[in-house]
């Protein structure tokens, strides 16, 4: 068990308690229920549902840290970058738990009952995950389950994609005069996409598509056929904050063609909305990045 854990959990109840305790129990509960059926439930450890953000260790919270620093073991995902990877304590037991495209390496009921297990032997996990946990990202699924279990659990919110990797894009998700709201979709689907493209060409703001890159042809076809402009901005963001982020950007008409020309892979988000055609004015001027690297030369020398 992690000796920092233990060290904050006597002055600390929520964030490293690692012990499940209920504080509703009365004295009659105990005696009813049975001493050793206590003891047990007492003996659980508990579960972090945790947001890695897109992928910049930096932009984990400083409680995601925290979390990861004291857990006995973590299960992480895919979209879990390979830098945030990297400071995972190396004496801490790392388990890929990441669901691939037409590859279900492990399903989502054996994770469910995964985290169940380990937590039910007394160690606490640390369940990380892309992104934020409740955005796309079964959160509330693990939860639900976490909780019918009888699992002391908790989640951490995380930047989510759309957040992330606009900013790094110098995209804002809405500005005053060009957009006035934000909506997230997913373009995950089974078979055919199910999605209201009237009202989502009508909103007249910021779309982001979530797992949209495959599906890019459809996405911009259906938003012209409801009336958007295929004039309308539109970007694509591939491993938005990480070091080989690519970010491309035409009209949405164009972007599909755009996105198969440069072999765009997961995980990218595609932006659609007049907000894109603010990047190249907010990108950072040229004499700041050299002036950057000038600074960061007279440093090294
Ligand atoms: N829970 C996550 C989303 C999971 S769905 C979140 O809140 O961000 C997975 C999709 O998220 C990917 O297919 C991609 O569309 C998007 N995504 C996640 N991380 C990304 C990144 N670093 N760069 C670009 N897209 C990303």
């Amino acid at each position: 068990m992690n000796s920092y854990l233990f060290a904050h959990q006597e002055s600390t109840t929520d964030l490293f308690t690692s012990r499940y305790v209920k504080k509703s129990t009365k004295i009659t509960d105990i005696q009813s229920a049975g001493i050793k059926a206590i003891k047990k439930e007492y003996a659980y450890g508990k579960v972090w549902l945790v947001g890695a953000g897109p992928g910049d260790p930096e932009l984990l919270t400083v409680k995601a840290v925290r979390v990861i620093e004291a857990a006995d073991i973590i299960f992480f995902d895919q979209l879990v970058s390979p830098e945030i990877r990297e400071i995972f304590p190396k004496t801490t037991p790392a388990f890929y738990v990441g669901k691939e495209k037409n590859n279900h390496s492990i399903s989502q009921s054996d994770i469910n009952q995964l985290l169940i297990n380990k937590a039910q032997s007394g160690l606490n996990v640390c369940r990380i995950k892309g992104g934020d946990p409740f955005v796309f990202g079964r959160g509330g699924e693990e939860l639900l389950q976490l909780r019918a279990a009888g699992i002391n659990a908790e989640v951490i919110p995380g930047i989510t994609a759309a957040s992330g990797c606009s900013t790094y894009a110098n995209i804002p998700l809405t500005h005053r005069g060009l957009s006035q709201g934000c909506t997230f979709v997913t373009a995950h689907a089974e078979k055919t996409l199910d999605i209201n493209w009237q009202s989502l060409a009508q909103l007249n703001h910021t779309l982001v598509f979530y797992m949209g890159v495959t599906r890019a042809q459809s996405i911009a076809s259906e938003l012209c056929k409801a009336g958007l402009a295929p004039t309308t901005p539109a970007a694509v963001i591939e491993n938005g904050c990480r070091n080989n982020q690519r970010v491309l950007s035409a009209c949405i008409a164009e972007l599909p063609e755009l996105i198969v020309r440069n072999a765009v892979k997961s995980p990218a988000l595609i932006i659609v909305g007049e907000v894109v055609s603010l990047a190249d004015e907010l990108q950072p001027q040229d004499w700041l990045a050299a002036a950057a690297a000038a600074n960061t030369q007279r440093l090294s020398a």
